[in-house]
């Protein structure tokens, strides 16, 4: 079989490693930082262990697959648990709303907000998980670029059900009329950089997926399943390198030959996956201008390791802002950092104590922010302060108890040093905007119609961004090398 050269062990570069090795290559991953896992990668501060990007995990189906196609089992690796209730939002007057899988707790949390909301959400999980069933069996799992061929497995009803042409907000909008519903349901778009506003109606399976199937979180963090995923790939005999930046992918007549890597070595080899974010490595790698493509916001994140536990704070909360709109409009349109912007909290603490060191207890802030495009040059010291002590001001007048004198040791990753650490596009923090328009067949393809013989994986190719479908690329794209072979 041929030797396939693997650009970055994000999760998207060892899913699609794991995936190849299986099918017979002989598989070599070329990873730019000290360590495996990209965006998923752990952080180390006060004496804590921080995961530096995702904290939620969904659709733990997608790893225990990854696993078993390789003969093993995902919770013999790691183990799971289960976070209930799963999210928390706060709105600047005060309203307070709480998530939970346990359907009567649901029940009645959303009643308390919206008189008659218990039976409309009973509607509404019932056509979401219509919409789950349509996507995760009949269009996420498939290689087709062709949108004729995409949708024909669909009859006409599902097709209707959809939603394409409505937004994720005016779906939402069907079944419930309280603002904090929809909002809240609403912000899961988030869970992709995107908008409800932008996003099609079908994807109100993020909230149905959560609410149906769980969140969860891995012992010892998220970068605990990212290390049981790099030891399969390692005891299945994929080669990695840390520490290797590729500088260039080679190309003669149209065709791979190969990569160059920074300290000047050559790895000869007829397909090359890369797994830096797809337009990056057309600008980057290729010297191709990249394709016109949407973008989903950069991120601002603070790690904090706190000197008490920062009491009347859950494991994950959201604290949206007065203006839901205007907040979503100023961060895909906008050019300046937003005064009021939306921001999410993670406080793990909360549902594992092991988390936390005598006298520590840590807390993320993710604060979506602009494209890097957008805004500009940025003084980030000054930026980041400012939105600092507007998080802190927004955890004081919610009633949590952080006193910033309590913040033992703090760490900031800005858009730019996200940009710069992991050749994220545009600091762009999710890849590939969820469009209509780029999404299913529209997305960008996972392999190149230009250069024979290069792939791509992860977040901003099929079918999509976010942990499992990031894990899911990989699987993808070893099918297609296969199909391109015969
Ligand atoms: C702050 C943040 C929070 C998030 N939260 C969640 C969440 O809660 N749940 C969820 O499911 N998803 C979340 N996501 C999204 C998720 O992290 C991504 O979709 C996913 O990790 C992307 O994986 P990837 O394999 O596509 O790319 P990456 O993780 O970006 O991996 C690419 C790898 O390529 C390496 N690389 C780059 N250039 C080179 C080069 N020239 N040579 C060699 N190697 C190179 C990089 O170092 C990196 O390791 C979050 C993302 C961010 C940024």
């Amino acid at each position: 079989m041929d030797e396939v050269t693997v650009i970055g062990a994000g999760l998207g570069g060892l899913s699609a490693a794991i995936h190849l090795r299986l099918r017979g290559h002989r598989v070599t991953v070329f990873e730019a930082g000290p360590g495996v896992g990209g965006r998923a990668n752990r952080l180390e501060l006060g004496g804590l262990r921080f995961d530096t990007g995702p904290t939620l995990l969904n659709y733990p189906w997608v790893f225990e697959e990854l696993f078993s196609a390789a003969g093993r089992d995902l919770h013999g690796a790691v183990a799971l648990r289960r976070i209930e209730p799963t999210l928390s939002y706060r709105w600047p007057d005060g309203t307070r709303l709480t998530l939970s899988s346990d359907l009567e707790r649901l029940r009645e949390e959303f009643e308390q907000i919206e008189a008659g909301a218990a039976r409309r959400l009973d509607a509404f999980l019932v056509d979401a998980g219509e919409k789950f069933r349509i996507a995760f069996e009949k269009l996420v799992p498939r290689n087709e670029d062709h949108p004729l061929r995409y949708f024909a497995p669909l009859r006409a009803r599902e097709l209707v059900r959809c939603a394409l042409w409505r937004s994720m907000y005016a779906e939402l909008r069907r079944f419930f009329r309280s603002r904090y519903l929809v909002e809240a349901l609403g912000s899961y778009a988030m869970y992709l950089g995107g908008s409800p506003f932008e996003l099609p109606g079908l994807f109100s399976i993020l909230p149905y997926g959560e609410l149906a199937h769980g969140l969860w979180l891995p012992r010892g963090g998220i970068y605990a399943l990212i290390e049981a995923i790099q030891t399969l790939a390692r005891e299945l005999g994929v080669t990695i390198e840390t520490r290797c930046r590729v500088e260039r992918i080679l190309i003669e007549d149209g065709r791979v030959t190969g990569v160059r890597l920074a300290d000047g070595r050559r790895q000869a080899s007829p397909i090359v996956v890369s797994n830096l974010d797809l337009p990056a490595t057309l600008a980057e790698l290729v010297g191709q201008p990249p394709p016109p493509l949407k973008m989903s916001p950069s991120v601002l994140t603070f790690y904090w390791a706190v000197a008490n536990r920062p009491e009347g704070l859950g494991h994950h909360t959201i604290f949206l802002p007065r203006d839901y709109r205007a907040a979503f409009d100023q961060l895909n349109r906008g050019a300046r950092i937003p005064a009021e912007p939306a921001f999410y909290v993670a406080a793990a603490a909360a549902s594992d104590p092991e988390v936390s060191a005598p006298g520590a207890w840590p807390v993320f802030v993710l604060v979506p922010l602009p494209l890097l495009s957008r805004l500009g040059p940025i003084d980030w010291a000054e930026a980041s302060g400012r939105l600092r002590e507007f998080v802190l001001r927004r955890l004081r007048d919610s009633g949590v108890e952080l006193d910033p004198t309590k913040i033992l040791a703090e760490r900031v990753l800005t858009p730019k040093d996200w940009s710069e650490r992991f050749g994220l596009f545009d600091g762009s923090a999710f890849g590939a905007a969820h469009t209509l328009g780029q999404m299913g067949p529209f997305r960008p393809r996972n392999y190149s119609r230009r250069v024979r013989g290069l792939y791509f994986s992860g977040a901003s190719t099929t079918p999509g961004t976010g942990l499992p479908m990031v894990a899911l690329s990989g699987k993808l794209v070893a099918q297609r090398i296969a199909a391109h072979a015969r």
